[in-house]
């Protein structure tokens, strides 16, 4: 079968490898669309070293068709559209034991600690793999891993529907986040960045947001005045780095700042750095900062949402590439991060 294969950090090219075999319980999905994700990135980068392992299959966000099924499986069958959530946990460690997966210590992820779905096939365990209605699209269904994120962040956070919300970062989990915060809220969302390319593109798939290049502008100011001088609710951080920008405060640091007094500050950015906040002011507000890591079994609410029409991914989407251009779709999101958000490789 045809696969993308990193083979060298930097690089990555089509390679005929041999079609992974149908284990007892496994389903052999057909991949028809795959995303490229930000971890994708760092992992093309070689940042995820020694994490990663190569050669890699990387493509932990995928969907395609059931194409056989193995031994015991009886809840998908051969034609069937569907995706996979790409999330291993052991079941022993102390977080898996009270059932708080994402906290596993030592979670593994399909396309990064081994092989994923930027192939033409990959075999997985049942209990991976989610229906999806056929009048969804296969470029949808290859998007539902990235919203998952999104709501899994709002309900760690606690998103409620009147909630006023801040998201600092208009990169692919800060727009995840804004899709999913769209079925939830109908309070005032504040999108930051420093890109007003970014800003636009969110802008032109949900025009009531409110944004603010953090750049041009004060954005604590910016978030007074919508707010009518409150603060908002929840701030999330999406940004995945500490830098600030010069005169303004560090990403966390500004979620602090932007809360209203007992408010959230919801944490998703990984950064390599510690990032400085100031213990007074978060202490002054009685705040609460809530981390939110992968997803939590969303790809059900993800589904469910796509099945009513209420999220349009499709909207996230710059690109899409045959998968042997999959090289040139990762230099796209490396050198043109305004122009660029969500690329999907057509298998
Ligand atoms: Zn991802
Ligand atoms: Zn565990």
């Amino acid at each position: 079968m045809k696969a993308a294969v990193i083979r060298e950090y930097g690089k990555i090219s089509l390679e005929e490898v041999r079609k992974p075999e149908l284990g007892k319980g496994h389903v052999m999905v057909r991949v028809k669309y795959a995303s490229i994700c930000g971890s994708d990135q760092h992992i093309f980068r070689g940042e995820f070293h020694p994490r990663t392992q190569l050669p890699l299959i990387p493509g932990h966000e995928f969907a395609g068709v059931v194409e056989e099924v193995g031994e015991g499986v009886t809840t998908v069958t051969p034609g069937d559209k569907v995706t996979v959530d790409p999330i291993i946990w052991c079941g022993k460690c102390a977080a898996c034991l009270i059932g708080h997966f994402p906290a596993c210590t030592s979670l593994k992820l399909a396309g990064i600690d081994l092989d994923g779905g930027f192939a033409e096939y990959i075999s997985v365990p049942v209990n991976m793999v989610y229906k999806v209605p056929s009048h969804v699209s296969d470029e949808n269904a290859a998007l539902i891993e990235i919203l998952s994120i999104g709501f899994h962040a709002s309900a760690r956070a606690g998103l409620e529907a009147d909630d006023d919300i801040l998201i600092v970062g208009s990169g692919k989990v800060g727009n995840s986040i804004l899709h999913a915060a769209k079925t939830i809220t109908r309070g005032k969302i504040i999108l930051a960045d420093v890109l007003d390319e970014r800003l636009a593109l969110a802008k032109s798939a949900f025009n009531d947001i409110y944004t603010v290049n953090t750049r041009k502008e004060d954005p604590l100011a910016f978030i007074r005045e919508i707010t009518g001088g409150r603060g908002v609710d929840i701030a999330f951080e999406a940004v995945g780095h500490e830098k600030e920008v010069e005169g303004r405060y560090n990403p966390v640091r500004l979620c602090i700042n932007a809360i209203r007094g007992a408010g959230k500050v919801c944490v998703l950015g990984l950064s390599d750095h510690p990032a400085a906040i100031l213990m007074k002011e978060l202490i002054w507000k009685e705040a609460r900062i809530i981390a939110s890591r992968v997803s939590h079994g969303e790809f059900a609410r993800v589904i469910d949402a796509l099945d009513r029409g209420l999220v349009n991914p499709e909207k996230m989407v710059t690109g899409i590439f045959d998968l042997e251009d999959a090289q040139k779709g990762f230099e796209y999101l490396e050198n043109e991060p305004a122009k660029h958000l969500k690329i999907l490789l057509k298998i």
